[in-house]
């Protein structure tokens, strides 16, 4: 999940920071964030998502991005990464778009920090948990965890703690 909290460092878009990463045999598979598709120009960069608005989300409009889960998926697909079995871990409780995407990945196991889905979405994702598809389990990184990484990033890693 540090991984993939460092991964929504890079996402580009400015409704939704998500970082994903896949993982078999707790090696790295794949990564991704939310971002626009390459070529589009970033949310991040532009200041905007769609001219006028803040953020994709308003007026409903679709958004622009394709989500980190998508990103790493279509990243293991162009490297001949084989998925099947893996884990993903992902800032962002999978929208259903994704959690499809996921189980035709043949990905079994999501870890997820924030939850996403609300209302009839959740009975959605019920029916596909309940049928055995995929698991779905909140984590969070301990804080031991979270201010030894912060100490990682301010100050020089590799140096001597004596
Ligand atoms: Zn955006
Ligand atoms: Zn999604």
């Amino acid at each position: 999940m540090m991984i993939a909290k460092l991964s929504a460092v890079r996402s580009t878009c400015l409704a939704f920071p998500v970082g994903a990463v896949i993982v078999k045999h707790r090696q790295i598979l794949a990564t991704g964030y939310n971002g626009s598709p390459p070529g589009s120009p970033h949310c991040t960069a532009q200041g905007f998502c769609y001219e006028g608005l803040q953020k994709c989300t308003d007026n409903n409009l679709p958004s622009r991005s394709i989500h980190a889960e998508a990103n790493a998926i279509a990243q293991a697909a162009k490297h001949g990464i084989r998925t099947e079995g893996a884990a993903i871990y992902v800032t962002l409780e999978p929208c259903l778009a994704c959690l499809k995407l996921i189980i035709s990945a043949g990905i079994k196991e999501v870890f997820y920090e924030t939850l996403f889905n609300t209302g009839d979405r959740v009975t959605v994702r019920d029916f596909f948990v309940n049928d055995g598809l995929v698991t779905l389990k909140p984590i969070q990184i301990s804080v031991a965890a979270a201010v030894q990484a912060a100490d990682f990033l301010v100050n020089p890693t590799s140096i001597s703690k004596d």
